[in-house]
């Protein structure tokens, strides 16, 4: 067998594509600062204003409207806030409704504090349940301010579609805001912060293969927006202060290119995989439980798991098999909790999950040798299920 590594973990992170290595050596090599009116100042402004029409175009968003971070958790915190202003006037927000399957960066409800946080349910499909958001805003103290509404196009362990759409028009209807994680979405199906009528959107770049450290908060509209998070020289049209990471920024721009470029022949070609993946995987092992395999998911994720194998030993078997694949959720620490998307799911979470999520560089012969390995590590299962 093969001792080549096979990297099936591209929803932690993705690789850097070439074009954006590209970028961000260039962007390194700039001198000068995008604050500074010389020939050098502006050509580190060309590059990032450069990088904004490419995000922008990558969400459908008009360019003006994009705030460039530190990454997704940082655009998270800034928007995640009761504080907003409209121009100079303070205005405070009454409450944030976030649902139970946000990642830990949206989860944890930014600067809201707990007792302004109230959680949506999702249903045994992982779906957002709209008619309990509705509920909740139709019950939502208005005298206490606007209700905010934090709902993820794409769930990162699972890949299942949220009805953003359809919750933005709930939420309009009751005055609120809503803020859409739209980090795992983005290159893997169209994002349009226009179609989807979100208030907010947040990006990453190393989901898209740009570097890690870079992400936006993109706005529909500039009339009303969060207090800063990050006060100083007033970088970002005073939404983010501080020297803006050039290099990070012109990566992030061009792997916003690469990914609004050729979205459906690429993603064809991946769903194509997964489905391979999963009638394999199926095969091997009737028992295996596909998370999510009944609606719509992004085209690029595999949660499963493996009655008697738990995913953190299933992680380590694949490990050793040679392919790199996430069990849950793995916290920064690297060790495994219980994922609180499958609580959320109302599915035993002690087991967890395994997760295979593709990317461009996936080939026909890495899911076949997933699928032996798959093979290999469930008869094992059921070899020690036999013995004992
Ligand atoms: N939101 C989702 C859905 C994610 O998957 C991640 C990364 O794991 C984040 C937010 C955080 O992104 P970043 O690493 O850019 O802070």
């Amino acid at each position: 067998m093969s001792t080549e590594r096979i990297y099936l973990d591209w929803n932690a992170t993705a690789k850097l594509l070439p074009e954006a290595r590209d970028a961000l050596l260039e962007g390194l090599d700039l001198a000068g600062n995008p604050s500074s009116v010389h020939r050098e100042g502006r050509a580190a402004r060309a590059a990032i204003e450069k990088a904004r029409r490419q995000v922008a175009e990558l969400v459908g968003a008009d360019p003006a409207h994009v705030v460039f971070t530190a990454g997704a958790t940082e655009a998270a915190n800034t928007v995640l806030t009761p504080d907003f202003r409209m121009g100079r006037s303070p205005v405070r927000l009454g409450g944030l409704y976030v649902s139970a399957i946000e990642h830990p960066a949206v989860h944890e409800g930014g600067r809201f504090p707990a007792d302004m946080r109230t959680e949506i349910p999702v249903s045994s499909d992982g779906v957002v349940r709209l008619d309990a958001l509705e509920d909740l805003l139709r019950r939502h103290d208005a005298d206490a301010g606007l209700p905010m509404v934090a709902i993820m196009l794409a769930n990162s362990e699972t890949g299942i579609l949220q009805p953003v759409a359809e919750a933005a028009k709930i939420v309009h209807a009751h005055g609120g805001l809503l803020v859409v994680d739209a980090v795992q979405a983005v290159g893997r199906i169209p994002v349009s912060l226009e179609a989807l009528e979100a208030d907010f959107l947040i990006v990453s770049a190393h989901k898209i293969g740009g570097p890690k450290g870079a992400g936006a908060l993109v706005s529909r509209g500039e009339t009303l927006m969060p207090t800063p998070l990050i006060r100083g020289g007033g970088h970002e049209k005073g939404h983010r202060s501080g020297t803006e990471n050039i290099p990070g920024i012109a990566g992030f721009g061009a792997a916003a290119a690469f990914a609004a470029s050729d979205l459906s022949e690429r993603n064809a070609r991946i769903a194509a995989l997964r489905d391979r993946l999963e009638a394999g995987m199926r095969t091997a092992a009737p028992d295996v439980i596909i998370h999510g395999d009944s609606g719509d998911r992004v085209p690029n994720t595999t949660a499963f798991t493996l009655p008697g194998l738990k995913a953190e030993t299933g992680q380590i078997a694949f490990d050793l098999e040679g392919i790199a694949l996430s069990a849950g959720s793995a916290c920064s620490s690297g060790k495994v909790g219980e994922s609180h998307v499958l609580k959320a799911m109302g599915r035993d979470p002690r087991l967890g999950a395994l997760r295979i999520s593709l990317g461009w560089d996936t080939t026909e012969a890495d899911i076949d040798r997933a699928i032996a390995a798959f093979a290999k590590i469930a008869g094992r299962r059921k070899q020690a299920g036999a013995a004992a």
